[in-house]
């Protein structure tokens, strides 16, 4: 058995464990990551990028679907739309690979040993590959966890056949003529809507009372009258069951209590996402966890010295930059710079049709905290781009201390306003008040002249509205 010694081994090669490697190396500390298999993990390979990519591609569809149907008030008109869906499987494809190939390369040319199997602990300092080649072993002063996180499987409808997750979803040779989608969360929605947008017709089944629950009704309702308006089926408040007996559909406990059946060619099963622990080894430690995810403390440490865990295996937010941040500090605490978490704010978008965009504490969440707090909100619909946009849904609010008119939160709900996330971020990691944003010059016509008139409006002198 071969071994290799190391200052830090990351184990899984996601955004949090190659983003970790990649900053070690940079900072001198010999570095191994292992990953058991592809490089860039959920995120890159069966994630975020994919997921956007086919979003793109049905926005794409849908514009032209609306041209054809004369719906377009600015006189746009084509002829019937055809989509190439296994070119557009093949063209995501392309994307995550060559995306793949940028993290090898940068993990390279930051000199980190890469490993390919799957790793479990033998102790603390130890870890054991299962690689092509028979078992490594690879001794290390710290070890990383950074394993991810899985689609969680209903009992009722395990994964196989019609009954998908969503990386299959992401790998469809055809857009199926009905889906049903039963978790109406971030995953959900955005591929429901993606696949509406296609042509399947979509149903969705969500167990809360309404969609996207970790998001407050203002800026989820846009979303749910867009689904209306794609002819989207939502059922909230209702229980997926099992098949239909016949198959070819799905048993489903509405709200009322009565059981329906949904035909659906594919069930595209997003309840959730589980940590990523088993055939680790984890039995060989002493860990204490959170539930099924692995208790971190402020600087990712674990229960047991020299062992830090970040990304989705320590829970929610699973988020891929925050696996990012988190692998960035952990790697400069192992090269012994002073670090600790200390971030504001974990920006979250649901990249829905419109979008949502929540950085920091939303005013329910002031309210809970006994934050006294003034917000002001400013609509898309006097927002001259999102107008030339056609894109009038939807608004910004920005949530600040009554007392200092700090930025505390800034929230947003528009068609592609994801982009303005980064703004949002920045205001509320520089400790802004409101009128460092209303005193800066927001470039005319942009959506994110919107941020500025929100934090006017709650400074009390919004000029637009
Ligand atoms: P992962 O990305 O899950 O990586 C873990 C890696 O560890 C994997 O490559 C796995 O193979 C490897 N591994 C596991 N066990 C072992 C082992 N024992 N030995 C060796 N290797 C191992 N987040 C966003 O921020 N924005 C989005 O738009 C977004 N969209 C998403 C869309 C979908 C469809 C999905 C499924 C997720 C999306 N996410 C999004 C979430 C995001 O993908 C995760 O938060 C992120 O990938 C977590 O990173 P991670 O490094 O913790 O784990
Ligand atoms: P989620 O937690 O966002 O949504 C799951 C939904 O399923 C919830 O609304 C829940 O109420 C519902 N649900 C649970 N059990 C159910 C049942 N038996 N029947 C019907 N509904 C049920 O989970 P997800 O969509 O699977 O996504 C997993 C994680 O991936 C998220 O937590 C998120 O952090 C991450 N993600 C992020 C993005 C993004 O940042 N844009 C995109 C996709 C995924």
């Amino acid at each position: 058995m071969t071994e290799i010694t190391c200052k830090l081994a990351v184990i899984g090669a996601g955004p949090g464990g190659y983003v970790c490697a990649i900053r070690a190396g940079q900072l001198g500390v010999d570095t191994v990551i292992v990953e058991s298999g592809k490089l860039g993990g959920s995120c890159l390979n069966v994630g975020c990028v994919p997921s956007k990519a086919i979003i793109h591609v049905a926005e794409e569809f849908e514009k032209l679907a609306d041209a054809v149907a004369g719906k377009t008030p600015f006189g746009l008109t084509a002829a019937r739309p055809a989509l190439d869906f296994k070119q557009a499987v093949a063209w995501k494809d392309g994307i995550v690979h060559r995306l793949n190939n940028g993290v090898a390369a940068l993990l390279r040319k930051a000199k980190v040993k890469i490993v390919q199997g799957h790793a479990h602990f033998r102790d603390g300092k130890t870890i054991v590959v299962e690689t092509e080649t028979g078992p490594k072993t690879i001794k290390a002063e710290t070890v990383v966890i950074a394993t991810g996180s899985a689609p969680i499987e209903l009992p009722s409808l395990p994964f196989g056949g019609a009954i998908i997750s969503s990386t299959a979803a992401l790998a469809l040779p055809e857009v199926p003529k009905s889906m049903v989608v039963v978790g109406g969360g971030y995953i959900g929605l955005e591929l429901g809507t993606a696949f509406a947008k296609l042509g399947s017709k979509v149903s969705i089944v969500e167990a809360q009372e309404r969609i996207l629950p970790l998001y407050d009704i203002e800026l989820t309702a846009p979303v749910a009258r867009r689904l209306t308006a794609l002819g989207v089926k939502v059922l909230t408040g209702a229980r997926a069951l099992g098949l239909t007996a016949q198959g070819g559909g799905l048993r489903v406990e509405t709200a009322d209590g009565q059981e329906h059946g949904l035909p659906a060619d594919k069930i595209l099963v997003t309840v959730g996402r589980a940590p990523v622990t088993a055939g680790l080894g984890l039995e060989q430690l002493v860990l204490d966890m959170d539930g099924p995810f692995i208790r971190i403390g402020q600087r990712c440490e674990t229960s047991m010295r020299g062992i830090y865990a970040i990304g989705d295996v320590t829970g929610e937010p699973m988020l891929a930059h925050r696996a990012m941040a988190q692998g960035e500090m952990v790697s400069e605490i192992v090269a012994g710079l002073p670090r600790a978490w200390d971030k504001r704010a974990v920006p979250a978008i649901c990249f829905t049709d419109p979008e949502i965009v929540s950085v920091g504490l939303s005013p329910e969440q002031c309210r809970q905290a006994g934050i006294n707090i003034k917000t002001g909100q400013f609509p898309f619909a006097a927002n001259g781009r999102a107008m030339t946009r056609h894109g009038e849904t939807g608004f910004v609010r920005v949530v600040a201390k009554a007392e200092d008119q700090r930025v505390l939160g800034i929230q947003a709900v528009g068609l592609g306003i994801s982009e303005l996330s980064a703004a949002f971020s920045l205001a509320i990691e520089m400790g802004s008040v409101l009128q460092d944003i209303a005193g800066t010059i927001h470039a005319h016509p942009t959506l994110g002249e919107a941020m500025q008139e929100a934090s006017l409006k709650a400074l009390g002198h919004a000029i637009h509205i």
